[in-house]
């Protein structure tokens, strides 16, 4: 895909953040692997809702800056490190939406087995521990838990969400809360009940042919 596109891509991303409300003010960063191993990605303090593509800035793995003006965003350090452990992954989405974000200030992992969709599209939803934002330290924090999950909770922070383009890496993020709002509804009924073991088997049976995703139990069960 053209740069054009892909800045194209990027901006709508940051729009649709900032319109579902998944950032205040000026949080969040989204970025994006060009077909050259360089990454595309937002720059550091700008509202989401206001970025534009000629504010986008090009940056190799190292962190040098090869293309655009200004600073590349703060968590570029957390990008890189699911970038390189994860060849697989072309995307990656980081926000600060309510719910999900108040599980992670509670130091609440998503983890139970409730909604057989989220299982197969993100397994677990775990939660990293607590890192100073905008420092190397985030992306100490989720190194053990990057090869095995595409969405991960920074505690009293936020979300960061992987995928193998923009799309993906945004839907994951919007799951992610909805995850979240339904789960702090049922805490008001009493808790969500988890599926059984013989529940998600099933599910893991089925869901290459009705999801065409593959529910990797060792993961899930690890
Ligand atoms: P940047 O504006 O530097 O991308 O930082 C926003 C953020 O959410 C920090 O965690
Ligand atoms: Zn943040």
């Amino acid at each position: 895909m053209e740069l054009t596109a892909q800045k194209q891509n990027l901006v709508k991303a940051c729009r649709k953040l900032a319109e579902r409300g998944f950032v205040a003010a000026t949080d969040g960063n989204v970025s994006l692997r060009l077909d050259d191993g360089t990454i595309l990605v937002t720059p550091s303090g700008r509202s989401k809702a206001d970025i534009d593509e000629d504010e986008l800035i090009v940056v190799g793995l190292d962190g040098r800056v090869v293309g655009g003006i200004g600073r590349p965003s703060t968590e570029f350090g957390m990008h890189t490190l699911i970038y390189r452990k994860r060849p697989d992954v072309r995307a990656i989405v980081h926000a600060h939406p309510v719910h999900a974000t108040a599980f992670a200030a509670a130091r609440l992992a998503l983890d139970k087995l409730i909604f057989p969709e989220v299982i197969v599209t993100l397994g677990r939803i775990p939660l990293a521990d607590y890192s100073t934002p905008s420092t190397a330290e985030v992306a100490a924090a989720i190194e053990p838990l990057v090869v095995d999950f595409d969405a991960i909770l920074l505690a009293n922070h936020g979300v960061v969400t992987c995928g193998p383009d923009l799309d993906d890496a945004y839907n994951k993020m919007e799951k992610v809360e909805h995850t979240a709002a339904v789960n702090f509804i049922a805490m008001q009924l009493g808790g969500a009940k988890e599926l059984t073991v013989d529940e998600v088997q099933r599910l893991a049976s089925v869901s290459e042919r009705s999801y065409g995703k593959k529910v990797d139990l060792n993961k899930i069960y690890r």
